[in-house]
């Protein structure tokens, strides 16, 4: 296997820095990072920090991608909305654990790059991540009602803090859950937790984080 000492040292950082099940760690360690990162930083795919994929974005890091999905409580068949596709990689991860996903880009050339990344990682391993997964190219700071309510929802950009409300209509009304960070400005972003249940919101402040502007109707305005 390529990369086995960084992936394994990678584990061993994730261990180090928080508790998470074994199956997002198996997915970490299964899923080849250095597919979804542009060919000059192969080397770097397993540190354990975000990197560029062109268009001024980001593959969030590691550590990032399995503690949204630990919080997201995901079960076989769970059907997740990713917002900002990215290069793919948190898709894959949802897919490869079992999630019927819809993710949504703003960004045609990522969204597409995204799928191409897909069914190399796929090839890699020798499991097909993409029957599980839905493209869409839009502007996701309006969710995504066509396939709505969603039994969970990730968002991996920054969005307006306590702009939520949104999202919180397209989540399933039982045992709902909705993963987002949410800055009052773009360098102080907390990421947050939100369960809804017959109705009640309950919302849980999870940590500092950093993200990429959530651009769009409902986000923040293009520069
Ligand atoms: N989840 C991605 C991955 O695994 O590589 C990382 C996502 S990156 C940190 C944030 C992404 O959100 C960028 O690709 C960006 O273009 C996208 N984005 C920003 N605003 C968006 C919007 N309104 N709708 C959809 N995607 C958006």
């Amino acid at each position: 296997m390529e990369f086995k000492e960084e992936k394994e040292f990678l584990i061993r950082e994730l261990k180090n820095s928080g508790t998470f099940d074994l199956k997002v760690l198996e997915a970490i360690y299964n899923i080849p990072r250095e597919v979804f990162v542009p060919e000059f930083l192969k080397d770097r795919a397993y540190e354990n920090v975000p990197l560029p994929i062109g268009e001024g974005q980001t593959i969030s890091q590691p550590f990032m991608v399995a503690y949204m999905t630990q919080h997201l409580e995901i079960f076989e068949g769970c059907k997740v909305l990713e917002i900002g596709t990215g290069s793919g990689y948190q898709a894959g991860i949802l897919s490869y654990l079992g999630c019927e996903v819809y993710t949504i880009e703003r960004i045609d050339y990522l969204s597409k790059k995204a799928k191409e990344n897909l069914k190399k990682a796929s090839e890699v391993i020798g499991k097909d991540l993409l029957k599980n997964i839905k493209f869409f190219i839009g502007d996701g700071s309006l969710g995504f009602k066509n396939y709505a309510p969603y039994d969970r929802i990730i968002i991996t950009a920054a969005a307006i803090y306590n702009k939520t409300q949104t999202f919180i209509e397209q989540l399933s009304d039982n045992n709902g859950i909705l993963i987002v960070p949410e800055g009052k400005n773009l360098e102080i972003q907390i990421l947050r937790k939100y369960i809804k249940n017959n109705g009640k919101i309950e919302v849980i402040d999870l940590d500092y984080c950093r993200f990429v502007p959530l651009i769009g109707e409902n986000g923040w305005q293009e520069d």
